[in-house]
């Protein structure tokens, strides 16, 4: 068992570190401050220009293929990056990137949907959950009718991340009922234009999804994405892949938080002692440090699999359930640790602590990963031992 990194992934890191220290940290104050002011924090074009820099050093594409003109990193790559990128709170993804599912176009389809979403020149969304239907997603109701060469999409989708900005939504309905999940759901790929609404959620954290509005909005069979009847697999795909890289953002973020408590309880001195030299104090700095390692193998571990084209299912719960939770738990302790601070809005714990409050919702609640983990050792898909 080889657990060190190859000289390839060590200055992938290194990269990454440097152009997160170098592009990102020093945009914090600024961001918080606007936040603080009731303004958003860092702008789409803010994004674009930042995105256009690192394209210079071929940060460009993390995860798409090479024939779209991305690096097409595997998944240790990746979670390599996003445990970099997480050291900060700025909102930044590279650019040069599609949702994965949006690789099935077909030749047509990829010149209006994905090549300009892989340029940047379109924004799109991924909309499976509605009011009724969000952890039971076989449960969906959108229908879609067919009407000569058309289908005619109706109903809600809710908390649709970029929903209010996108120009266009990977859209599941229901197109044959009777088959439901099982072969009766389908994704199609619906402008803004075709006539669908979309309002804005407030939310907890600095950003919110959106609610999207279908009244009868006539879509080109042409734009089904993939094939009828097997929506559901692709959403599931989408989904699947989401699970073990939060995990890895949950290392990235837990590791900068606890070097803030470490800093802050090695200065601040309460009855005559730093807080560094209390055991109340440093059992939570040391429960932090044992949970964000622990967190961090899992993560790779799901990575690994998926690199070695194995089923990530069980491990990328494991990763989830766990690194969502730790997160959270670190933020809370770190909070603590720097007391009244902690809680105001000139340090980013708060917001990070309100931001990360969504990693146990979004991608599959805490309660439907403990479901899957443990639906798979009752069944014997997975057996305990087994794992690697
Ligand atoms: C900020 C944000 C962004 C999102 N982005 C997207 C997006 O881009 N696209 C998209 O399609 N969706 C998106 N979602 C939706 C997200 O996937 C759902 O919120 C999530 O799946 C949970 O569904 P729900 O909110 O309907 O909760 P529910 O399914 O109603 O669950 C409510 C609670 O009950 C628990 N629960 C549910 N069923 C069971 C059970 N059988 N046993 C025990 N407990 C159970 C859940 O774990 C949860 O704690 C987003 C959500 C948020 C908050």
């Amino acid at each position: 068992m080889d657990f060190s990194l190859t000289s390839e992934q060590r200055m992938m890191q290194q990269t990454m570190r440097d152009f997160v220290t170098r592009e990102l940290m020093p945009l914090e104050a600024d961001v918080l401050r606007r936040e603080r002011e009731g303004e958003i924090g860092i702008t789409r074009q803010q994004i674009r220009e930042i995105q256009l820099r690192a394209k210079q050093q071929g940060l460009w594409g993390i995860t798409t293929p090479e024939e779209y003109g991305g690096a097409s990193l595997g998944p240790i790559m990746t979670a390599l990056v996003m445990m970099e990128l997480a050291r900060t709170f700025i909102p930044f993804v590279f650019g040069g990137s599609a949702d994965n599912i949006l690789y099935y176009c077909n030749e047509e389809q990829k010149q209006r949907y994905l090549l300009p979403t892989i340029a940047g020149e379109r924004i799109s969304c991924f909309a499976l959950t509605e009011p009724g239907a969000g952890s039971d997603a076989a449960n969906i109701q959108m229908s879609a009718l067919k009407d000569g060469d058309d289908w005619i999409l109706t109903g809600e989708k809710t908390f649709i991340t970029n929903g209010n900005d996108a120009d266009f939504a990977m859209v599941f309905a229901v197109t044959d009922k009777a088959k439901g999940a099982r072969g009766g759901v389908t994704c199609f790929l619906v402008d803004r234009e075709m006539g669908w609404r979309s309002s804005y959620i407030h939310t907890m954290g600095e950003w919110g999804p959106a609610s999207l509005y279908f009244d009868h909005v006539r879509v080109p069979e042409s734009n089904i994405l993939g094939t009828l009847g097997q929506g559901f697999d692709l959403g599931m795909q989408w989904i699947g892949q989401g699970r073990w890289i939060y995990a890895a953002r949950a290392v990235g973020a837990a590791e900068r938080l606890l070097q803030m408590a470490i800093d802050h309880a090695r200065t601040r001195v309460t009855f005559g002692q730093p807080l560094a030299e209390r055991q109340a104090i440093q059992w939570m700095i040391a429960d932090s440090e044992v949970e964000i390692e622990a967190t961090k193998w899992l993560a790779f571990h799901a990575a690994w699999l998926a690199e070695q084209g194995q089923d990530t299912r069980h491990a990328a719960a494991l990763a989830k359930l766990y690194g969502a939770n730790m997160a959270n738990q670190v933020a809370d302790r770190v909070l603590q640790i720097h007391g009244g601070m902690g809680f105001t809005r000139e340090l980013p714990i708060e917001r990070w602590y309100r931001e990360m409050r969504v990693w146990r919702i979004f991608e599959g609640t805490d309660e439907i990963q403990r479901f899957i983990i443990a639906r798979d050792l009752l069944h014997g898909y997975t057996k305990i031992g087994e794992l690697l």
